[in-house]
């Protein structure tokens, strides 16, 4: 703290990423990158762009990568935004659509950034609870708003919402906006894309960083109308017009055509994710079925901040939220086969170490079996 801050960065807790260690032989299920490399095209359309071209600031507007966006989408290129990672993009969006003392909502037990950016900008929020089974109760946000953001999978659930519900709350409020942060959507579940055409109060939030493999590259998406499009536009050419530049354009460009790589991947992911679900299940974990590329579990006797600490001693990081409801769950990026079975592995060696310190009634059913 110091004297020259502002009483908003005095006051604000920032949103804390999960940890990039830099030890040598790690497994790393924490930040939900994609455990496979980025399309070969995409490293080779990003060293055809280093020339002497960088001399030149790069096109602030994107227009080739947002055509090729449009053929993939299915939506006009002026309705496409694109940006340096979805997360500023939802910053812009706070500044863009809601104004200091509005409230919006967003569930309990999301992604955090949305708490983040309501604090740095003033923007008051209600959270709306989650079920029990953490399904988000769509009659839960039909309450007087000034906006409202989802994602759709929710993190850190996995959990989806039908694009039903998502269509019913637009409908429902059309005052303002409805941000659909769609970070996981290619893992599964339903993209609200297609809503577009009807709702000028819907905007979706794409990104590169977790189904693309590009979280290092920072591109992130927004879509929607028009109008929306434009207030994002003010946003950004009040801050920084070139957010994006020469060499991630070029490699955003190449990752969207190359949709062969992608779904290849994308398969494998879900293939693993299946797979590691049914292990665990059999092992006495309880795991959500998740639409993402990540898993969230419990375990019915240790807890997860001790199984949480025992893999971190073995180089296994994965996600630990000490937040009321979810502080009893692990949320763990889904690597390669391999990743897997280490942290699987390592997994049941910890609760069987477990295990034998306690008394029969209380240790776990068959583990590791
Ligand atoms: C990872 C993530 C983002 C951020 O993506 P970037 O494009 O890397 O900024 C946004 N929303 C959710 C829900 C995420 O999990």
């Amino acid at each position: 703290m110091n004297k020259y801050w502002s009483e908003t960065i005095k006051g604000i807790a920032p949103y804390v990423p999960g940890e990039q260690p830099r030890a040598g032989r790690l497994v790393k299920l924490n930040t939900n990158e994609n455990p496979y490399p980025p399309s070969p095209e995409v490293l080779e359309a990003m060293k055809a762009a280093v020339t002497d071209k960088l001399r030149l600031y790069p096109d602030p507007n994107c227009s080739r990568l947002r055509e090729t966006a449009s053929r993939h989408y299915g939506v006009p290129a002026e309705q496409i935004f694109a940006g340096n990672g979805s997360d500023e993009i939802l910053a812009f969006c706070f500044k863009a659509f809601f104004d200091p003392g509005d409230t919006i909502l967003f569930p309990d037990i999301t992604y955090n950034f949305y708490e983040v950016y309501g604090e740095l900008f003033g923007v008051s929020y209600r959270t709306v609870p989650l079920t029990e089974s953490f399904e988000v109760p769509i009659e839960g946000f039909f309450t007087d708003n000034d906006g409202v953001i989802l994602a759709n999978p929710n993190a850190p659930t996995g959990k989806t919402i039908s694009l039903e519900d998502i269509e019913f709350l637009i409908k429902r409020n059309r005052q303002a906006v409805v941000i659909v942060d769609e970070a996981y959507v290619d893992f599964g579940g339903e993209s609200s894309i297609g809503l577009i055409p009807k709702y000028d109060n819907l905007l979706v939030i794409r990104t590169f960083s977790k189904s693309r493999s590009l979280a290092g590259l920072r591109i992130g998406l927004a879509l929607g109308q028009r109008n929306l499009i434009e207030a994002l536009i003010r946003v950004r050419d009040c801050i920084n017009c070139f957010t994006v530049d020469w060499i991630a354009q070029a490699g955003a460009i190449a990752s969207l055509e190359d949709t062969k790589t992608f779904t290849h991947y994308i398969g494998r992911i879900a293939a693993t994710r299946s797979r590691m679900t049914e292990h665990l299940r059999e092992s006495g974990f309880h795991v959500i079925d998740s639409s993402a590329n990540f898993l969230m579990m419990s375990h019915p006797v240790i807890r997860a901040k001790a199984l949480y600490e025992a893999l971190r001693e073995r180089n296994i990081f994965v996600r630990f939220f000490p937040k009321p409801r979810i502080d009893n769950y692990l949320r763990v990026t889904i690597g390669t086969d391999e990743e897997m079975d280490i942290f699987y592995d390592a997994l049941m060696d910890i609760v069987m170490a477990t295990n034998r310190l306690l008394p029969e009634s209380e240790q776990t059913p068959n583990p590791g079996d």
